[in-house]
């Protein structure tokens, strides 16, 4: 047994000119701090995992590696474009994070494999990224469906988009077909509506404690939605927005 928060190799946080490179058993305090560090909209999405003894005891490897259909990290890590690497004393080898997984908390980590690093890519000029995590509690509760967006419009087009979610499948994944709909074309609210119906249809969630299936997939799409109507600039229908003294 490999207890790998003694492992001060896989403890480091390292930066490069395109990347940022994530040591597996960074505490997931430091890890999320150094995607805020490149992306500030994150810490919101941030400090709403778990708390702040989780977060210190747990380690952003430890969420990826077991691979939970509802984790956090893996939604956001999918729409940043993250790789991760295994290694072993046989080699190393890259992939997506979305490759990593199988099935229901079933991956490709070999018996001899770690995970070493999770490299997530800095953030490009014109990216318009957002995370969102639907749970009964605010705080200290895990996601009943997560969506994260990450899009660039260039010239009214879009130019690229990369989404994670999580909570809709048995395991993390990447919306692919609603990607598929939306890359290339005008950034229209025509283009989010089939967008909509697209990530609406894309998944079969189950129905569990924390959520229906039909509750699921309708958020899931209204999601898509509040993303288009906050990339037209309405703010005021983010929670964090309001103002409790204003509204006693
Ligand atoms: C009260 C509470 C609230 C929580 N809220 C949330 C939440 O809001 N969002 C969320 O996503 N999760 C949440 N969780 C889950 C928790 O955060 C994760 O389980 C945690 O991230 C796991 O990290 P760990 O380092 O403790 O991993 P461990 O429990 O040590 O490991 C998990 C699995 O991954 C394997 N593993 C770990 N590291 C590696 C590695 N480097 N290489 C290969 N395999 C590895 C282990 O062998 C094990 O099978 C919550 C948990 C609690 C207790």
């Amino acid at each position: 047994m490999l207890d790998v928060t003694q492992v001060k190799e896989l403890r480091r946080i390292e930066r490069y000119d395109n990347h940022v490179a994530i040591g597996a058993a960074v505490p997931l305090t430091d890890a999320f701090a150094a995607l805020v560090a490149e992306r500030p909209q994150l810490k919101i999405f941030a400090n709403r995992f778990a708390g702040l003894p989780v977060r210190n005891s747990g380690t952003m490897g430890g969420n990826v590696a077991n691979g939970s259909p509802i984790g956090d990290s893996m939604p956001l890590l999918i729409a940043l474009g993250a790789n991760v690497v295994l290694t072993s004393v046989r080699s190393h080898r890259e992939m997506p994070l979305e490759a990593l997984y199988t099935g229901y908390r079933q991956n490709v980590i070999a018996p001899d494999e770690v995970l070493a690093w999770i490299k997530v890519p800095l953030p490009v000029p014109g990216e318009q990224l957002k995370a969102y995590k639907i749970s009964k509690r605010y705080d200290d509760d895990i996601s009943a469906v997560c969506l994260v967006v990450n899009l660039r419009v260039a010239k009214g087009k879009v130019e690229h988009v990369s989404i994670g979610a999580g909570g809709v499948a048995a395991m993390p994944v990447r919306a692919v077909q609603t990607e598929a709909a939306l890359r290339g074309q005008p950034w229209t609210l025509a283009t989010v509506k089939q967008a909509t119906a697209t990530l609406r249809g894309e998944f079969q969630p189950i129905s569990d404690m924390r959520a229906s299936a039909a509750y699921r997939s309708e958020v899931l799409g209204n999601l898509m939605q509040r993303f288009w109507l906050e990339s037209q600039g309405l703010q005021q229908i983010n929670l964090e927005n309001f103002d409790v003294k204003e509204l006693a």
